[in-house]
C-alpha cells in the first residue's frame, strides 16, 4: 500500500477503535471486504486450501487465517499475535448518583493507565451493550462519539502537594461527572443515553461493557509529521500492521494467521485472552479437519513460528536514567526485538535471528531492547503463548513514549517498517 494511503488508514483505524469491541469490528470489516469468511465456533467447518477465514470470541478477540497451499504438517503455521485492548476506565453499571445537582458515575480501572492523564479531559463512552431482542440477547456496539464526561482535578489551591506526586484514590477521585441537573434520575442516565443512541427502549437494556475514552482523533505531529500521537497505540499499531500484512498475502504456502487478543492489559486470563485455549482450539480443529492425528499436530506445532507483536519503550531524552544505554531503541529507527534473561519476553537467540533475517529481507532496520537491569520489566502475550502452545516465539514491537497514557506517541516510519516485515513473513 502506498505510504499516504497507509498512514491515513492507520489514523482512521486508531480513531475508530475506542475499545477492543470497536477494534474487533474494524478488523472484521476489513477482513470481510478482503474475502475472509466468518466461521462460528459452534458450526461444523469445511476448510479449503487457499481460502481465508476468521473466528471471533466475545466480540473482542479475533483470529484470521489463510489456509496455505500445503497442510500445516508440512509447513507449520506462521502467526503474528497482537492485542485489541488498552488500559482505560470502565463504567460501573447502574452506579449513577446525584451529589447535590451533579450526576456522577463510578469507574473501575482497567489495566494500568497513567491515571492523571485521564483527568480534566473531555471524555466519551464506548463499548458494547447486551440488549433484549426478538431473537434473545444480542450484543450491540455502542460509541457515543461526542464528549460527555469529565473527571475534574481538585484546584491546586485545594491540593498544594499535587505536583510533588499525588496518588489518586480510585474509588473516590475517579467518578466521572456526566451532567448537572435538578431532575431526578429514574433509570440511570447511561441507560437513557444508550436507549436514545441505539433507538431502543430502556427496558430492553440488560447490561453493558462500557469504557470512558478520549475521542480526540489520532494525528501526526512534529516538524516533518514524523510522530503519531493517539490513544491506544499500544497495541492497535501492531494490530493494524498485522491486519494489513495478512490481507495482502497472496496464496501463501504455509497457513498464516493474524491473532488479535483482548485482555492483554489485565493478564490475558479470560476465555478470549492469550492465556485461553482460543488459539489452541483452532489449531487442533484445523489439524482434525485435515485428518491429522496427535503426532501430525505435534509436527505442525514444531514447525510453526509466532511473532508476538506489542509496543516497546523508546529511549526518552528526559528520563535517560530509565534505560540501559546499550539497549535503548529510538523512534523511527525500525522494529525492536525485545529480550529478557528471565523470559519476560519469549525471544531466544534463535527466534531473534529469524526476525533479524526477516528485517534484512524486507530491507528494514531493526533495534534491540533489554530493560535496565535494576528496573522490573513489563511483559506481553509472547511468553504465555510460547509456553502454552510450545511454539517458537519472538517478542517484537515498535518504540514509543508514554505507554498507557491517554495519548501515546510513536513514529510513523516505524509503522511502515513493521508492516513491510510482517508482509515479508507472510509471503
Ligand atoms: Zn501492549
Amino acid at each position: 500500500m502506498e505510504k499516504k494511503k497507509f498512514t491515513d488508514d492507520f489514523l482512521r483505524f486508531l480513531s475508530n477503535s475506542p475499545t477492543a469491541f470497536q477494534a474487533t469490528y474494524q478488523i472484521k470489516e476489513t477482513l470481510v471486504n478482503n474475502g475472509f469468511i466468518l466461521l462460528k465456533e459452534t458450526d461444523k467447518w469445511n476448510l479449503i486450501k487457499g481460502n481465508k477465514y476468521f473466528i471471533i470470541r466475545n466480540d473482542s478477540s479475533i483470529i484470521a487465517f489463510v489456509m496455505g497451499e500445503k497442510i500445516p504438517t508440512e509447513t507449520g503455521y506462521k502467526m503474528i499475535g497482537a492485542h485489541t485492548d488498552s488500559p482505560s476506565l470502565k463504567l460501573k453499571p447502574d452506579t449513577e448518583k446525584k451529589d447535590k445537582s451533579y450526576i456522577k458515575i463510578g469507574v473501575e480501572v482497567y489495566g494500568g493507565p497513567i491515571i492523571h492523564t485521564w483527568l480534566d479531559k473531555e471524555l466519551s463512552i464506548a463499548g458494547r451493550v447486551a440488549v433484549k431482542t426478538k431473537q434473545g440477547i444480542e450484543s450491540k456496539l455502542f460509541d457515543y462519539k461526542k464528549h460527555i464526561a469529565i473527571i475534574p482535578n481538585a484546584a491546586i489551591h485545594m491540593n498544594r502537594e499535587l505536583n510533588k506526586g499525588f496518588e489518586y484514590n480510585k474509588q473516590t477521585h475517579l467518578p466521572a461527572i456526566l451532567s448537572i441537573s435538578d431532575k431526578e434520575i429514574k433509570n440511570g442516565l447511561v441507560k437513557e443515553i444508550i436507549a436514545e443512541k441505539l433507538d431502543i427502549s430502556i427496558e430492553d437494556i440488560y447490561d453493558y461493557d462500557l469504557f470512558l475514552y478520549d475521542p480526540t482523533p489520532a494525528r501526526l505531529v512534529g516538524h516533518n509529521d514524523e510522530l503519531i500521537v493517539s490513544g491506544r497505540l499500544d497495541d492497535l499499531a501492531m494490530s493494524h500492521a498485522t491486519l494489513n500484512a495478512l490481507i495482502e498475502a497472496d496464496a501463501p504456502e504455509s497457513t498464516i494467521m493474524g491473532i488479535f487478543y483482548d485482555n492483554e492489559e489485565i493478564g490475558s486470563q479470560t476465555r478470549q485472552g492469550a492465556n485461553s485455549s482460543f488459539l489452541k482450539d483452532l489449531l487442533l480443529r484445523i489439524n482434525c479437519l485435515f485428518n491429522g492425528n496427535m503426532e501430525d499436530y505435534a509436527i505442525s506445532i514444531g514447525k510453526s513460528f509466532l511473532i508476538s507483536a506489542d509496543m516497546a519503550h523508546a529511549y526518552h531524552p528526559s528520563y535517560v536514567e530509565k534505560h540501559d544505554p546499550a539497549y535503548a531503541p529510538e523512534i523511527n529507527k525500525g522494529p525492536v526485538i525485545k529480550m529478557s534473561a528471565n523470559y519476560k519476553y519469549a525471544t531466544t537467540a534463535e527466534t531473534s535471528a529469524y526476525f533479524e533475517n526477516l528485517c534484512h529481507k524486507a530491507e528494514v532496520p531493526f533495534q534491540k531492547m533489554i530493560n535496565k537491569s535494576d528496573l522490573p520489566s513489563g511483559s506481553t502475550i509472547g511468553p504465555m503463548s510460547s509456553a502454552r502452545l510450545s511454539i517458537k516465539t519472538v517478542d517484537i514491537g515498535n518504540a514509543m513514549w508514554a505507554m498507557h497514557s491517554i495519548r501515546e506517541t510513536g513514529g510513523i516510519e516505524d509503522q511502515v517498517y513493521i508492516y513491510k516485515v510482517f508482509r515479508e513473513f507472510f509471503q
